[in-house]
């Protein structure tokens, strides 16, 4: 038996080969797992040209943005493995779980080959769902559910649309311009937006406005005590008017050559939102992504001034729950299956309700499988998820009855925790929704 090392489960897939300790510099093509101390979204994003078999970490979680982009580059990872990860020396063999959360040091062969026949079956099962991508996803009872995607780049939209996506459900422009020393450009920002419609053709296209702070670098701005409660998402926008306006002119011009929505991130005030919309008039349907708890509770008032709402549920459990969405150590609570995440959810999609606003799921929490039938009974309209989970996520909605997701929502807001919301929606689906 070898040797185990126990983290979280990050990125699904197991992967296995010696080791390397990365230094900062984009990796090189030959099979290899990455470790690290922690990953920041730009080094992930340096290694989309050469991906590596699988990445380890001493420290961050499931939620991070570095590990978002890890899994939308279908790269198995554990993360918070803890300062023994360290010791493990370079070029020695391990075998990456990222289901498990395990890295085995030193696998035996009959572990690697259970891991081989397990990549194997998971690529079967996503080869079949793919032949159904393309597919319209309806629930069982006929109910229409867009699954679109989140993307960061042409490149991930043309993932989205092989894979059968209604459209973009969400572009995190901040991705696209990762280590740079200086902000793009509005004709740089406008072609990028360009290359991303042009990838999806007539389909949907949701822009969301620059998501700078907490764990994704901003060119020049000062560094904050606790970022995540600081000055990110609109909240830096309206304090640098410059790289709004810039990044809203760009966003104009392409709405001078096809129809986009336009949302903005972090959204906790009705105010916020009347100045971001006033800096430069859109032709384009505006909304806002709602991840702040007192955006959720005060939807009602957001209503009447949006086009539609986007909920983020990456970063509405986080606040939700007081659970950094980059530590380790609380990634077990940060489960957006809480019941009061879906309580806040519940506000959002009542609102919309009142007010004819569609309501989409942007975070992670839309590709997880017990939590699509959850979403879908509350109220959600859509789902966006990324570009490697669309063909998976329409299977799942397809096997929903919208009654029988209504009947488990109701029983879901009433649980105790996530763990028991699990249980109750897996319990539901074994006993009334057989594949
Ligand atoms: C979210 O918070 O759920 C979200 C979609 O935004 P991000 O993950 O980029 O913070
Ligand atoms: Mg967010």
């Amino acid at each position: 038996m070898s040797r185990v090392l126990v983290g979280v489960p990050t990125a699904p897939g197991a992967g296995v080969g010696p080791v390397v300790r990365f230094d900062g510099r984009p990796v090189d093509a030959a099979p290899q797992v990455v470790v690290a101390a922690d990953l920041s979204p730009a080094d992930v994003a340096s290694f989309a040209g050469a991906v590596p078999t699988a990445l380890a970490t001493v420290a961050g979680a499931p939620l991070s943005h570095a590990a978002i982009l890890a899994r939308s580059l279908g790269i198995p990872v554990v993360t918070g493995l803890g300062p023994e990860l360290l010791a493990v020396p370079p070029g020695t063999t391990v075998l990456v779980d990222g289901d498990a959360g395990t890295v085995r040091v030193t696998p035996t062969s009959e572990e690697v080959e259970a891991a081989h026949a397990r990549q194997l079956a998971a690529r079967r099962a996503g080869d079949k769902a793919r032949r159904l991508g393309a597919a319209p996803a309806l629930t069982r009872d006929g109910r229409l559910v867009l699954v679109v995607a989140n993307v960061g780049s042409a490149d991930d939209a043309g993932r989205a649309v092989s894979e059968g996506a209604d459209g973009v459900g969400m572009l995190r422009t901040e991705f696209a311009f990762l280590n740079r020393a200086r902000p793009p450009s509005e004709q740089e920002q406008y072609l990028a937006y360009r290359s991303v419609a042009d990838v999806i053709g007539a389909r949907p296209l949701v822009v969301r406005t620059l998501d700078l702070g907490a764990d994704v670098p901003a060119w020049d701005l000062d560094p904050e005590p606790n970022p995540a409660l600081g000055n990110r998402g609109i909240r830096l926008a309206l304090a640098r008017p410059d790289l709004l306006r810039t990044q809203l002119q760009a966003l104009a011009r392409l709405a001078e050559v096809r129809p986009i929505d336009v949302m903005f991130p972090m959204v906790t005030t009705v105010d916020e939102l009347r100045l971001a919309k006033a800096a430069v008039p859109l032709r384009a349907r505006v909304g806002i992504t709602v991840e702040v708890p007192a955006a959720a509770l005060t939807a009602e008032r957001f209503a009447p001034i949006v086009d539609f709402f986007a909920i983020g549920t990456n970063d509405l459990t986080q606040y939700t729950l007081a659970a950094d969405r980059g530590n380790a150590a609380v990634a077990a609570l940060a489960d957006g299956l809480h019941p009061a995440v879906l309580r806040l959810i519940a506000e959002v999609t009542a609102a919309g309700r009142r007010h004819a606003r569609p309501v989409c799921v942007v975070g992670e929490l839309a590709c997880d499988p017990l939590a699509i039938p959850v979403l879908l009974g509350l109220g959600v309209t859509s789902l966006s998820v990324r570009p490697n989970a669309v063909a998976a996520v329409k299977q799942v909605v397809r096997t929903v009855s919208m009654d029988d997701a209504r009947t488990l929502a109701a029983a879901a807001v009433d649980e105790e925790s996530a763990t028991s919301v699990r249980a109750l929606v897996a319990h539901a689906r074994a006993a009334a929704w057989p594949r």
